[in-house]
């Protein structure tokens, strides 16, 4: 409380009033009282003159005589004053602070004492003075004493003023202990009246300045039943209910902030200006940025990608949403689809963009595209033979025997690779969707070594190639379906052959290699160039198209073979070297 500035405030403020009121009030009031004191001390002299005039005034025209010195000495000494008897002439008559006659005698004439000049005239004269018979300053009080309508001279009493002033000290000093113990009476009860207003009011100062800093509980001690009170209780009410609301602001808040850092999709909202007033973590992985730091920045700062800007800057969009897709490029070159939502009503959020990453759906959609200008291709070529050789059949040539039977086995072997091309997207296919079922267990891996190799040993020896296997002895088991891994032997080793010239080499190789197990199909044909080798194992790629389709390829062979390795939770892999060789290997789960 000692540092509230209001308690300062009323407190002196109050002190200074009292203090300056105390003292207006004892100047005032010790001046008048020293005027009636004066009054009063010269009315008694008055009182007392006349009364001495009653009594004297048939002396006064026989001259000085003892007997009138003694009793003015007397009256003098029993009423406490100096009395003195004047004639006419001024000539002292008697003196109550005189001893004797002789005395009085030798006093000078009084004619010109003001209080007497003044009695001559009006009847009564006061004045103060210094007595030059005694040399003290005096009150004189004097009256004219008449005989027969003519004056008789005068009665003067006197009070030395040093005991007037004695008397109206005495008083004064009273008023002055009064006015001190009234003044500390009045400053204990302003401090205590400050401090009850200033306490409560600083208690709630406190409680105010607890609250703007997020403290809603901050203990309030205000108990009075007047306006203070009932501002307290409502200051309480108000608070708990801050308090209250900031929890359901903060929980909203929350649950927006988890709702939006969940989405996949990025969101950014932005301001009149375009700076960034929110964005999501997933707004901040698509385009690169760090969410938190941008808030408050320009987008084209954070973001600098023209399509976006203008997008943004287009004149007419200042409601509605667009839709539009920006590459990214770079190494993923990925391409983001954007929802702009122009919000013309909202002065602090003027448009939402929300992102969604459509690299993966644009990609599968050329795929799509591809794989339908490729599978119409493939269709396409044999069935144009089959149509030529039938219709040079219908246009006489069945009646040649000489190339009849030649047309209609070559009608035969494109129906065939129809056959196997069919056969081969069906079996891609079912990989692909999963609905393959395949019998996965303990595959004995040598033994379909060794079968693939003995089908295969008659079309290598034509070639005179030699296909063997390393002649490890001991037996490798993979965790499998047996039909799938002979699909897959069966592929390599065909390529093998199909792409070594005569008097190669084509190896098959098992070992296992940690929890796997590795198969290796080398062999020393014309090999990859290393530009092809990354996309071997697409849908329908070949290195050389008229190659592969006069060894009656379908070019997807090594999908199959990619597709089922996937399937039994294993890789394939090739390595090539263009006219030495190409090694395919294929690692499988050991068993
Ligand atoms: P294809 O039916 O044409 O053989 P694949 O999918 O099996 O189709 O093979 C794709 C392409 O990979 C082939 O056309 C060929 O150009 C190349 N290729 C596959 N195996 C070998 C290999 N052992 N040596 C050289 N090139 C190969």
């Amino acid at each position: 409380m000692w540092s509230s500035r209001l308690f300062w405030k009323l407190f002196v403020s109050y002190t200074v009033l009292n203090l300056a009121a105390t003292v207006t009030f004892v100047v005032i009031v010790s001046g008048w009282q020293q005027d009636q004191v004066v009054e009063q001390i010269r009315q008694r002299l008055h009182d007392s003159a006349a009364l001495v005039r009653s009594d004297v005034a048939a002396q006064l025209l026989t001259g000085p005589t003892e007997h009138l010195q003694s009793h003015v000495r007397r009256l003098g000494e029993e009423i406490g004053t100096r009395i003195t008897l004047v004639a006419v002439n001024g000539d002292v008559l008697a003196d109550s602070t005189k001893l004797n006659l002789s005395t009085v005698v030798q006093m000078e004439n009084h004619k010109d004492r003001l209080e007497l000049v003044r009695a001559a005239a009006l009847g009564n004269g006061t004045s103060e003075r210094i007595s030059p018979t005694i040399g003290e300053p005096m009150l004189y009080v004097a009256l004219r004493v008449d005989q027969d309508g003519a004056p008789a001279g005068f009665v003067r009493m006197a009070l030395p003023m040093m005991a007037i002033r004695t008397q109206v000290r005495a008083l004064q000093g009273l008023i002055w202990l009064v006015a001190i113990l009234v003044s500390l009476a009045v400053v204990g009860l302003t401090y205590f009246v400050a401090a009850r207003v200033a306490r409560p009011v600083s208690s709630l100062t406190q409680a105010a300045e607890a609250v703007a800093a997020g403290d809603y509980q901050y203990p309030l001690f205000v108990r009075s039943n007047d306006e203070i009170g009932t501002l307290a209780k409502s200051f309480r009410r108000m608070s708990d209910r801050l308090e209250a609301r900031e929890a359901q602001l903060r929980e909203s808040s929350r649950r927006l902030v988890t709702v939006l850092e969940g989405m996949v999709e990025g969101v950014i909202a932005l301001d009149d200006r375009e700076r960034i007033v929110l964005a999501n973590a997933a707004a901040g992985r698509l385009l690169g940025f760090s969410p938190a730091a941008a808030e408050g920045e320009p987008l084209l700062n954070v973001v600098r990608n023209h399509v976006i800007h203008e997008a943004l800057a287009r004149p007419g969009n200042h409601s509605g949403t667009q839709k539009l897709e920006i590459e990214l490029g770079g190494d993923e070159n990925r391409v983001l689809s954007f929802n702009v939502t122009m919000l013309s009503a909202e002065p602090s959020t003027r448009c939402i963009l929300v992102l969604h990453d459509v690299t993966e759906l644009r990609r599968l959609e050329s795929l799509r595209q591809e794989f339908v200008a490729n599978v119409s291709h493939e269709l396409k070529t044999p069935l144009t033979s089959i149509k030529a050789y039938t219709e040079t059949l219908l246009n006489g040539a069945i009646a040649d025997e000489e190339n009849n039977t030649k047309f209609v086995l070559r009608i035969e072997e494109q129906a065939e690779r129809l056959h196997e091309l069919i056969l081969d997207m069906l079996s891609i296919a079912r990989i692909e969707s999963g609905q393959q079922t395949f019998d996965i267990g303990r595959v004995n891996l040598t033994d379909v070594v060794q079968s693939c190799i003995a089908e295969h040993l008659a079309a290598a020896d034509a070639q005179h190639i030699i296909l063997t296997t390393s002649d490890d002895s001991s037996e490798i088991h993979v965790r499998a379906d047996q039909e799938g891994v002979r699909q897959i032997l069966d592929n390599l080793v065909d390529n093998a052959l199909n792409y070594t010239p005569d008097e190669g080499n084509v190896t098959v190789a098992c070992r296992y290699e940690d929890s796997m197990v590795a198969i290796e199909v080398r062999d020393t044909g014309i090999g990859i160039g290393a530009e092809f080798l990354p996309r071997v194992f697409e849908r329908f790629f070949r290195v050389d198209k008229a190659r592969s389709r006069g060894l009656g390829g379908t070019g997807l062979g090594l999908s199959i073979v990619k597709h089922l390795a996937q399937s039994f939770h294993g890789t394939v892999d090739v390595a090539s070297q263009v006219g030495e060789g190409t090694v395919f290997s294929v690692k499988l789960p050991r068993a």
